[in-house]
């Protein structure tokens, strides 16, 4: 089997610019786009992100749609306006204060990943891409101490939940996010939409799950992968790279799933850009059958995750893509 080559894509809707985006990522080797579908394009460029998807699919590449942001659940920069239009259902840190960040346990957070579901159908989506889904955890204070996660707590360990992140607690997250994403996936199935799940490696400051068989046994699940981003995280491109590939397609296989592993294609500093072709070829000698670059042209159209050089970033993941599917 070929390999599969994704690149993720949020720089344009437009299309005199994602045209020429598109037929650059089919000369660079891709085969499928994660086109990232945040909260705002639902709501004032629906029209337009399924114009793209259909440009994406007359090119002959796949379509991954990335509920970006949404909730601030999931991994991705936008701002999400769940928690102005339901600030009942935010998250509440163990310090007692809300954030930002919609609930995992709240039932009118589970209806707007719903509409979110919808509006990927309406766009053309045949994968989901659930990309990092994490509770807030940081600075000290861990989310969420909500009513509604406490009764739950109480319910399901017959004890108050406890201030202190203790074990019980972090069990108690990581199966309340599989019941999220159950949920999702198992909706997103029924509309004839595949599911796939990308978990931060476990050094992640705040990985999601740590536990790779739980979030494997989501029900409804396709495709499960990981994103071992060695500039970021710590470690030797192939070494580390290849590692979590291994592992990815291990518990992949053991579940019966399609799996992929992402490449590093952001914040990669001036002179190391050589590192992200080691990182495919890494990938694909561990095994794995389905890699995926974020972002398209070296992130160039964020600053704040942009490689140093973004051309050149760039230009390694197309010599990779398109050396490790001549491979065949
Ligand atoms: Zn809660």
């Amino acid at each position: 089997m070929t390999i599969q080559t994704g690149v993720a894509y949020f720089e344009g809707r437009a299309p005199r610019h994602t045209s020429r985006d598109l037929d650059d990522m089919v000369d660079s080797g891709c085969t499928y786009v994660i086109h990232c579908y945040s909260e705002f394009d639902v709501k004032y460029a629906p029209d337009s992100m399924r114009r793209l998807v259909a440009d994406t699919r007359a090119r002959g590449l796949g379509v991954w749609l990335d509920p970006w942001g949404v909730g601030e659940v999931f991994g991705g920069e936008p701002f999400s306006r769940f928690g102005a239009v339901h600030p009942e259902a935010r998250q509440i840190g163990s310090n007692g204060l809300a954030n930002t960040h919609a609930c995992l346990n709240q039932p009118a957070f589970r209806a707007w990943v719903h509409d979110w579901v919808d509006a990927a159908a309406v766009a053309g989506a045949e994968t989901i891409f659930w990309d990092e889904p994490t509770w807030e955890i940081r600075g000290g204070t861990w989310s969420c101490r909500c009513e509604r996660c406490q009764a739950l707590f109480r319910e399901r360990n017959g004890a108050a939940m406890p201030v202190e992140f203790v074990p019980e607690v972090k069990l108690f997250l990581e199966v309340s996010m599989a019941d999220l994403l159950s949920d999702a996936c198992t909706y997103a199935r029924a509309k004839g939409i595949e599911n796939a799940l990308c978990i931060m490696p476990p050094e992640a400051t705040n990985p999601g799950f740590t536990d790779w068989d739980r979030a494997a046994s989501i029900e409804g699940l396709d495709n499960f992968g990981t994103d071992p981003y060695w500039y970021s995280f710590g470690g030797d491109p192939a070494e580390y790279v290849g590692r979590h590939a291994r592992a990815t397609v291990e518990v992949a296989d053991r579940h019966g799933l399609d799996h992929h592993v992402w490449v590093q294609a952001f914040e990669v500093p001036a002179g190391r850009e050589a590192e992200i072709g080691i990182a495919i070829d890494a990938a694909a000698d561990a095994g794995a059958r389905n890699i995926a670059a974020w972002s398209y042209d070296g992130c160039s159209a964020m600053s704040t995750c942009e490689c140093s050089r973004p051309e050149e970033a760039w230009k390694v993941v197309a010599d990779g893509f398109r050396r490790v599917r001549s491979r065949g």
